[in-house]
């Protein structure tokens, strides 16, 4: 919603972004994600108009100071995932306006967005095309009547849960399991799959859902579900900002993560991925299970270290340095996922971060970040999968010592300096 101003030929366009329902838990009400249509309608032939777009409650959100180096997509397609680019003059200023602008040639609609939406039809559609190929199965519904897809693949010894988008303002994430089912399944290539992906389906079953909150996604939500929940905080009782008992999941207020918690407890859990987007970092990175119970002893933080080495070699796009600052030992919050999912069952269990920013790493600023690297890094992550497989269950821990020094673990660390990049 706006209001238009100025000159002929020149107008600013005033935006609000709309805030999550609130969520009880975190007595806050979450807002970032925005997605919108801009139309101009009585522009004469070969005339233009340049209009400046203000969100005047950039400053409110969730991650404020995240909008520094953030920059806003447009397109005038928007069923094509692909065809987005960055608006690279967006600013953030000293009022805490987002602001940027776009000179419009002619009559008709612009879509602008902080990350390239995945549709609730393009997922529909994705999980039609899997059951071409795969067991998908509802795991239950969501408080909308939405089914909690779960694609079932593999025939190994090893369970991989791989869960995307419980935020649903992390479009990034559903891009990323598009990619990973896409090569794992052959959906573009009639059921065709390469060597690698053979041996990969023989190492392990999984258990992959593409989305964990279609509620929040339908009504563009940053972090919550219908009701406001935050389901990255539903996975184990807790307190709230008040320090009252708050229990988790139930299937009131998170369903979503009752159910697919009741399957895992069905059918274990030997490494788990948890895929997401992060307003800040513009870095993909893993972030641990450092201060669960299980990671004291050194197998647990060595598998990370495993997994995170073979994958920036497979995907230079995945790199290790930067990162959340891990938890001190016994700190972890408990309710998170793949803290949850860590001490539950004494397993690998990484949460994976991309950028909504441009990837410093590897930059590209008329893209950025885009629905296209999220795909193909969802597509690599099967190479470092295999290469980890022989460590999550070994009978002992003698394989730590033979492993070359490339694959030990390295504590992540927030703080980078731009100008190494
Ligand atoms: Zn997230």
């Amino acid at each position: 919603m706006g209001d238009q101003t100025g000159e002929e030929g020149e107008y600013t366009v005033l935006l609000q972004i709309k805030p999550d329902e609130y969520t009880v838990l975190e007595r806050r009400s979450h807002a970032q994600y925005f997605c919108f249509r801009s139309t101009v309608s009585d522009l004469e032939p070969d005339s233009a108009t340049t209009v400046t777009y203000v969100i005047d409650n950039a400053d409110k959100v969730s991650y404020p100071k995240a909008w520094k180096g953030s920059t806003v997509f447009y397109t005038t397609n928007v069923v094509d995932a692909d065809s987005w680019k960055r608006k690279t003059d967006t600013t953030y200023d000293k009022n805490g306006n987002l602001v940027w602008t776009h000179t419009h040639e002619r009559n008709g609609s612009i879509y602008f967005s902080y990350f390239p939406p995945y549709s609730y039809e393009r997922h529909l559609d994705l999980v039609a095309q899997c059951g071409g190929y795969a067991n998908v199965q509802s795991l239950g519904q969501t408080l909308d009547g939405r089914e909690m897809d779960c694609i079932q693949a593999g025939s190994g010894d090893r369970v991989c849960w791989i869960i995307h988008r419980q935020h649903p303002g992390e479009p990034m994430a559903e891009f990323y399991a598009e990619g990973l089912l896409t090569r794992l399944l052959g959906l573009d290539s009639n059921g065709e799959v390469d060597g690698l992906v053979q041996k990969v389906l023989s190492l392990y079953t999984f258990y992959i859902v593409p989305s964990m909150c279609p509620d929040g996604a339908v009504r563009g939500h940053l972090r919550t579900n219908g009701v406001g929940s935050n389901l990255n905080r539903e996975w184990a009782d807790s307190r709230d900002q008040l320090g009252a008992d708050y229990k988790a999941p139930t299937l009131e207020r998170s369903p979503e993560v009752y159910h697919v918690k009741t399957k895992m407890e069905e059918t274990g859990c030997d490494i788990f991925l948890d895929i997401h987007g992060d307003e800040e970092l513009p870095f993909n990175f893993f972030s641990g299970a450092e201060g669960t119970v299980h990671w004291g002893g050194s197998r647990l933080e060595s598998l990370h270290g495993v997994l995170c080495a073979a994958y920036s070699r497979t995907n230079p796009d995945m790199q290790i340095p930067v990162g959340y600052d891990p938890s001190p030992a016994g700190s972890a919050l408990k309710n998170i996922a793949t803290n949850a999912v860590a001490d539950r069952f004494n397993c690998l269990a990484v949460t994976l971060e991309m950028p909504f920013k441009d990837c410093l790493s590897n930059p590209n600023p008329e893209r950025g970040w885009s629905p296209n690297r999220a795909r193909m890094l969802g597509a690599s992550v099967l190479e470092p999968l295999a290469y980890v497989h022989p460590y999550l269950r070994a009978e002992t821990d003698d394989w730590i010592g033979r492993l070359p020094a490339e694959d030990a673990y390295v504590a992540p660390s927030s703080q980078y300096n731009a100008n190494d990049y």
